[in-house]
This record gives C-alpha cells, sequence and structure tokens, in this order.
C-alpha cells in the first residue's frame, strides 16, 4: 500500500486486528522507506441481490416473502419446515449463481426455481402451483403472481 508520506509502495503490517463483530480488519502499517506508521482498512463487499420484476422494477431479495409464497403453496401439506428451509437455502444459492455478476435474477427465474423444487417436494403442492399457473392465459400472468411473493 502506498505511503501517504513519500509514496513508497513498499510497506509492512505490524498488526492486525477484527472488530467485535468481524466485518472489518484494521491494519497497522509501517513504510520500508521512510518509517511512517498508517493505518488500513479491509472490508467485506456486499452487494445485495436485485429481483428484477416483470414492470422492470428492482427489489432486494427477500427470503421472507418467498417463504410465504411457498407457505402457501404447502398449506395442509405433508411438507416438513425442514424440507421447506432446505429448498429457501438451495435457491437463495441459486439465485446468488446466477445473479453473481450482474447481481440480479429475474422473478421469471425465481418463480421457476421455486417449480422445480416444489416438483421434487410435494406433486400436490406442485399441482397447486401449477394450477394457479394454468388459470391464467400466459406466462405473463404468472410472473405477475411470482410478483406477489419475490
Ligand atoms: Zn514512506
Amino acid at each position: 500500500m502506498k505511503c501517504p508520506l513519500c509514496e513508497s509502495l513498499n510497506d509492512k503490517v505490524i498488526e492486525s486486528r477484527q472488530n467485535i463483530s468481524g466485518t472489518s480488519i484494521r491494519r497497522r502499517r509501517e513504510c520500508s522507506a521512510c518509517g511512517y506508521r498508517f493505518t488500513s482498512y479491509e472490508k467485506v463487499e456486499e452487494v445485495p441481490l436485485m429481483v428484477v420484476k416483470k414492470d422492470e422494477t428492482r427489489q432486494p431479495f427477500d427470503l421472507k416473502k418467498l417463504e410465504r409464497g411457498i407457505q402457501r403453496a404447502i398449506e395442509k401439506r405433508p411438507v416438513s419446515q425442514v424440507s421447506v428451509d432446505r429448498m429457501l437455502h438451495d435457491i437463495e444459492d441459486k439465485a446468488n449463481l446466477k445473479g453473481k455478476s450482474s447481481h440480479e435474477v429475474s422473478s421469471i427465474d425465481l418463480g421457476e426455481m421455486v417449480m422445480t423444487r416444489l416438483f421434487e417436494l410435494d406433486k400436490v403442492s406442485y399441482v397447486r402451483f401449477a394450477s394457479v399457473y394454468r388459470h391464467f392465459e400466459n406466462v405473463e400472468e404468472f410472473v405477475k403472481i411470482i410478483d406477489t411473493f419475490s
């Protein structure tokens, strides 16, 4: 790191200390050229994943909202909370992977992820979802439904 005094690029870290919450590290550095001591901070770069809705508006990805939508489909079905949690985490992982570079995922993609997992988990829940889908005339209508819980 460039020395603020002599602009030399050679320095050594004398001390590293993490803050209590573990979100940043403070480093005391000493310039190898002039001996000047300075401090640098290291932080995790967090860019929230955004959901792009059909109308092109964006909302932060919200796992709770997604869960509410799924809970509606599995109501009174023998689907354990553990399975739902696993499914949610799986979808979250997939969504993060899909939005790795753009930090965005479409509500259409999210809807497809839910459908795929519901199909594996419980056919009745899947059919509930699918019947909602068929009730509407086209994919766009279905996407509107997904938009309500994504
Ligand atoms: Zn220096």
